[in-house]
């Protein structure tokens, strides 16, 4: 089989907001067409025109090379070998950030292939332990001007969650800092008020996972917060910290008692070694496509098992990520949760519209997915409608 084509398009929901946080609202996908018919699929969370230009840039010179350009006539089968082809041939424009989250799309699309080609689902070929059902946690992230109103409407999205069959759900809990876009800027307690009012309507029989975006800028901040969680049931805290402060999550490590979690934007398994071994985060949250595809996420994994950590993916985007994810959860025994957008629970078009999946969740876990491939269907109507140029 070879490689005849690679089609990108960037898309955008109608009612976009430069000013609202949602990576949900733009998307860059990528076909990858063979000469035997069968077409893969993928995506990645990054400025879809950034993206485009990674994958249709023409070559410069032999460490500069176009990544559409390395794979016209190649195998797609050739996962492995392909995503070192790309990495090594685009080397001096990439290594890290835009051009590796655009590589991880490719990917994505070559595992679809790849399962495609075989009559098998796709994470049947990842290699991994399979399991028998995964548990998704539903990403909640509240509407609010005012404390009381985010804090009241984080309490209805988690019993909505609950109502529609999730057992786990994450607040965002953003109430200063950089992803913080209200206009409000609350003291450290406030953040733990949240959580005890969802823990409080929610009773204790149900997972939080706490996300903060960010908030904090200094490491006893966050000591001096998290001290009263123990009673919360807080699985994990998800980025407490600047990306870059790796010492400072170690010492939270060391020293909060609670799980931390991290990893959202990193690209390539490099990163994630610093993560663990240097952060020594309890969790690795690689994004399937930002972090490199499938390929590289499998990498993470193993790292993770081998340092005994777990894994959660981040996921952010449409079915075709969430699908992604899940296939990576099927079989990676040390994923206790993947994230997982409902499309009833958010306002993206994109996520409500673009795919087809094959997940339903009942009981508050999914099946494995059985159909060949990552095992969906892109609408194509709506991507028609979605489309930029
Ligand atoms: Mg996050």
């Amino acid at each position: 089989m070879k490689i005849t084509d690679i089609e990108c398009h960037v898309l955008l929901v109608p009612d976009v907001r430069t000013d609202a946080t949602s990576s949900a609202q733009d998307d860059i996908v990528v076909f990858v067409h063979t000469d035997e018919g069968i077409t893969g699929v993928g995506e990645s969370d990054v400025n879809p025109w950034i993206a485009r230009a990674c994958i249709e840039a023409p070559s410069t010179h032999s460490m500069g090379l176009g990544l559409k350009e390395m794979l016209i006539g190649e195998n797609p089968l050739d996962t492995e070998r392909l995503w070192q082809k790309l990495y090594v041939g685009s080397c001096m424009n990439g290594r890290r950030g835009a051009v590796i989250n655009a590589i991880g799309a490719i990917d994505m699309a070559l595992w679809d292939i790849k399962g495609k080609a075989a009559g098998k689902p796709t994470w049947q070929l990842l290699g991994g332990t399979p399991r028998d059902a995964i548990q998704p946690y539903a990403s909640l992230q509240p509407n609010g001007n005012s404390y009381e109103e985010y804090r009241d409407s984080l309490v209805e999205w988690v019993l909505r969650a609950r109502d529609i069959g999730f057992r786990a759900a994450k607040l965002e809990i953003t109430l200063f800092g950089p992803y913080n876009h209200s206009g409000m800027n609350e003291k450290d307690e406030k953040v733990t008020e949240v959580i005890a009012a969802c823990r409080a309507a929610i009773g204790p029989d149900f997972t939080l996972l706490v996300d903060v975006q960010y908030a904090w800028d200094d490491v006893e901040r966050v000591l001096a917060t998290t001290r009263d969680w123990k009673d919360l049931g807080v699985y994990f805290l998800e980025t407490p910290l600047w990306v870059d402060d790796l010492e400072g999550y170690a010492r939270l490590h060391d020293e909060s008692g609670i799980r931390i979690a991290a990893g959202e934007w990193l690209t390539t398994h490099h990163e994630f070694r610093d993560l663990l071994d240097i952060g020594k985060v309890d969790i690795a949250q690689p994004d399937v496509g930002r972090v490199g595809g499938l390929t590289e996420a499998m990498k993470v994994c193993d790292m993770a098992a081998e340092r005994g950590r777990q894994i959660i993916p981040h996921c952010w985007k449409t079915g075709i990520s969430i699908s992604a994810s899940a296939h990576l959860a099927a079989v990676t025994p040390h994923c206790p949760f993947f994230e997982y957008l409902p499309a009833e629970l958010t306002d993206s078009k994109l996520r409500q519209e673009l795919v087809q999946d094959e997940l339903k969740l009942v009981d508050g876990k999914l099946a494995i997915p059985q159909k060949p491939g990552l095992g969906i269907e892109v609408n194509m109507d709506a991507l028609k409608r979605f489309k930029q140029d």
